[in-house]
C-alpha cells in the first residue's frame, strides 16, 4: 500500500474497523474511504455493486460484520448467519470484479472446533464439531475464509484472512445483553459501583478461559500483514495468554474499583471451554502485541465512561 492508495475500510465505526482507521491515519495514509451503514447497506448486492463501481478502491479491509456476545449469537442465529454471509459475499465478489489489489477478511477464533487442542493452530480448521452457541456466525466466517481462498485459486485475487481472538478496546459495544464478555462486565461492574450494590452477576460458571487482544494491537498486526503477508488459508492474531472468566471479572473489579462480591449465574451458557490461539505463524513474521490486559481494560473503561456518561 502506498500513502496515496485508495483504501476502503468496511465497518470503520466498529471497534476493529475504527482501530484500523486510526492506524492508517497515524501511518500517513491520505486516501481512506468509508461509508456508514446509513449510507450503504452492505447486505444489499446492488448497493455494493454501485459503490465499488464508482469508488474503485485499491485495497479493502473487510471489518464490517454483525457481531455480538454469546447470548446475541445464540438468540439472533438467523441474523448472524444471513447478514455475515451477505456482507462478505458482496464485498469479496465486487472486490474481484473491480480488480482490488488486496483484501483482508476478518474472521474470528470461534471458527475452530469446540474441543480443538490448545493452543489452536490454523490447520485445526474444519477438523471437528463447532460450539453450538455461535455456530451460525462461525459458519459464515468459515465461508468468508473459503471465499477468499476460492477467488485466489480461480482468479488469482490476493485476498487474505486473519483470525483475531476475543477483541476489546475503544468504541466497543456495551449493550447489557448483547455485548461480549469484557465490555459487558465493565458495564455491569461499573453500574454496581455507582449504585453501591453488594454483588454482581457474572454469566456461566466462571471457569471457561478466554484470550483477549486490544483492538489497536490487532490493527498494528493487520497493518503489518497487509504489507507483508500474501498466503491462502488463515493466520491467527492473539495475545498468546488466556485467563478464566472468573479471573477476568476480578481484574475488571480492580480496574473499576468495585469491592462487592462476584456471583455466578449458571443458568447462562459457558460456551467453548477454552480458545487460546497458537500465534507461532504471526510471531515468525516478527510481530508481538504491546498492550497489557490491565492497562487495556483501564483504557477501555475510560473510553466507556466518556462515551456512556449516563449509565448508572
Ligand atoms: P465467546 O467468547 O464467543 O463465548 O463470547 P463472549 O465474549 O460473549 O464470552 C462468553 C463467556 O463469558 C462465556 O463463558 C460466558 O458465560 C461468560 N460471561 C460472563 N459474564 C458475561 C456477560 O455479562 N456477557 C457475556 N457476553 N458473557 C459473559
Amino acid at each position: 500500500m502506498e500513502k496515496h492508495s485508495k483504501i476502503y475500510i468496511a465497518g470503520h465505526r466498529g471497534m476493529v474497523g475504527s482501530a484500523v482507521h486510526r492506524k492508517l491515519i497515524a501511518e500517513g495514509f491520505t486516501n481512506i474511504i468509508t461509508r456508514t451503514s446509513q449510507e450503504i447497506d452492505l447486505r444489499n448486492q446492488k448497493e455494493v455493486f454501485d459503490f465499488f463501481n464508482s469508488e474503485k478502491p485499491e485495497y479493502v479491509f473487510l471489518a464490517a460484520a454483525k457481531v455480538g456476545g454469546i447470548l446475541a449469537n445464540n438468540t439472533f442465529r438467523a441474523d448472524f448467519i444471513y447478514e455475515n454471509l451477505m456482507i462478505e459475499s458482496n464485498i469479496i465478489h465486487h472486490s474481484y470484479l473491480n480488480q482490488v489489489k488486496k483484501l483482508m477478511f476478518f474472521g474470528s477464533s470461534c471458527i475452530y472446533p469446540r474441543m480443538a487442542p490448545q493452543p489452536i493452530k490454523e490447520d485445526y480448521l474444519l477438523t471437528g464439531v463447532l460450539e453450538d452457541t455461535n455456530e451460525p456466525y462461525a459458519i459464515a466466517k468459515i465461508a468468508g475464509i473459503k471465499l477468499c481462498d476460492a477467488y485466489r485459486a480461480q482468479y488469482k485475487c490476493n485476498f487474505i484472512s486473519v483470525m483475531p481472538t476475543n477483541m476489546y478496546g475503544l468504541n466497543d459495544n456495551y449493550h447489557p445483553q448483547n455485548a461480549h464478555v469484557l465490555p459487558a462486565l465493565i458495564r455491569r461492574i461499573h453500574e454496581a459501583k455507582i449504585n453501591h450494590t453488594s454483588e454482581v452477576m457474572v454469566w456461566g460458571s466462571g471457569s471457561p478461559r478466554r484470550e483477549f487482544l486490544y483492538a489497536d494491537d490487532l490493527a498494528d498486526a493487520c497493518f503489518m500483514l497487509m504489507q507483508n503477508y500474501n498466503e491462502p488459508g488463515l493466520i491467527n492474531i492473539g495475545s498468546g495468554v488466556d485467563l478464566s472468566i472468573k479471573d477476568l471479572a476480578q481484574l475488571v473489579k480492580r480496574v473499576v474499583g468495585f469491592d462487592g462480591e462476584l456471583k455466578f449465574d449458571t443458568t447462562k451458557p459457558d460456551g467453548t471451554p477454552r480458545k487460546l490461539m497458537d500465534n507461532t505463524k504471526l510471531k515468525n513474521l516478527g510481530w508481538e502485541p504491546k498492550m497489557k490486559l490491565d492497562e487495556g481494560i483501564e483504557k477501555s473503561y475510560q473510553d466507556f465512561l466518556s462515551k456512556h456518561p449516563n449509565v448508572n
